[in-house]
């Protein structure tokens, strides 16, 4: 059988670490060419060096950065299959709304909501023109629960996501564009485990809530991921895709 991504022009942000690192993996693994995209240069190369992709260095709350990524993409590619819109922030100070600035709010929206918006926009148009093309926007369980996250900038963030992907994935549907919305639930990364570090206590209440009893791993988000970005997922579109160990139907 012929591998389900083969030759597929893949960008992914925030390949560097986490689930943007384990889905770089798995892409190259199913033959796509991956454009691994990242702010930590060290991190987003040693990506791109493993799985033989590109690295291209950029802030994804940068709008100039962002559409000099997929404009680049498409015209030295031909072709723009694949935006996996994943680069986000969840810092340990980001806490409940009586503690949060507007700085740390506004900082926040901006990476991990307005960077989504900036990648859709300037990645559905060269989808539009070849006539297909999948994007899936990284949001969380934390966007479908009021469970007392206590991180008031990240939750609204993700929500954020959730419903640009639905109303982009309805708009683009009869155009062969599908968008959807991966919400991870917790996943052993260094994003998360640096914000039990913060709070060890957190991870033990966390995982109280899990059915699964455990967290999930980078890999089990990107086999996901590669399925939502492939045909596999043809009739797919505008869904919020949990993958959550149960976390959200518990
Ligand atoms: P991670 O910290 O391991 O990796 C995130 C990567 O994004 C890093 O390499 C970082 O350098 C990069 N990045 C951060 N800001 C950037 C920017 N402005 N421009 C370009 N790159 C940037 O995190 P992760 O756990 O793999 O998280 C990936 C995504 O999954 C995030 O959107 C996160 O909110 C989401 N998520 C994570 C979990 C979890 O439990 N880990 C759960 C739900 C959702």
């Amino acid at each position: 059988m012929q591998a389900r991504l083969q030759d597929r022009v893949a960008v992914i942000t925030g390949a560097g670490s986490g689930i943007g690192l384990a889905t770089a993996r798995r892409f190259a693994s199913e033959g796509a060419k991956v454009v691994a995209v990242d702010l930590n240069e060290d991190a987003g190369k040693a990506a791109a060096d493993e799985v033989g992709g590109e690295f291209v260095a950029a802030d994804v709350s940068d709008e100039a950065a962002v559409k000099a990524l997929f404009d680049g993409v498409a015209e030295r590619y031909g072709r723009l299959d694949i935006a996996f819109n994943n680069a986000g922030i969840s810092p340990p100070d980001d806490d409940s709304i009586l503690d949060t600035g507007v700085e740390a709010w506004e900082r926040v929206l901006k990476v991990n909501s307005t960077s989504v918006y900036f990648c859709c926009k300037y990645a559905i148009p060269h989808m539009l023109a070849q006539g297909k093309g999948s994007i899936i926007n990284t949001a969380s369980f934390v966007a479908l629960l009021g469970a007392a996250t206590s991180q008031i900038a990240y939750t609204a963030s993700k929500g954020a996501v959730l419903s640009m992907t639905r109303e982009l994935g309805v708009q683009f549907a009869r155009q062969g564009v599908r968008v959807n919305a991966l919400c991870p639930g917790p996943i052993a990364t260094p994003l998360l485990m640096e914000l039990f570090a913060k709070d060890p206590e957190r991870a033990q209440r966390r995982l109280v809530h899990v059915p699964m009893g455990r967290f999930g791993t980078p890999e089990e988000i990107a086999g996901a991921v590669a399925f939502l970005a492939s045909d596999d997922a043809s009739f797919i579109t505008a869904s919020t895709f949990l993958v959550d160990g149960g976390i959200t139907g518990a």
